[in-house]
């Protein structure tokens, strides 16, 4: 038998406003990785693109 399990960490950043939309966001997000990918734990950390810390050029922009 072949165990084998996929996880995944991520930090997300968003504009968004809604604690609710964010909640929605994580959920579509944690379905697509499983689905797509596999991947059945997922650890998503979600922060403010305004004021993140990590570089503009990490922060895709739209
Ligand atoms: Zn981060």
């Amino acid at each position: 038998m072949r165990m084998e399990r996929l996880a995944a960490e991520a930090h997300v950043a968003v504009r968004l406003a809604n604690l609710e939309e964010v909640d929605i966001l994580r959920r579509t997000m944690k379905e697509r990785l499983r689905e797509s990918f596999g991947i059945d734990h997922t650890e998503l950390e979600f922060e403010s693109a305004a004021t993140s810390s990590h570089s503009r050029e990490t922060i895709r922009q739209e």
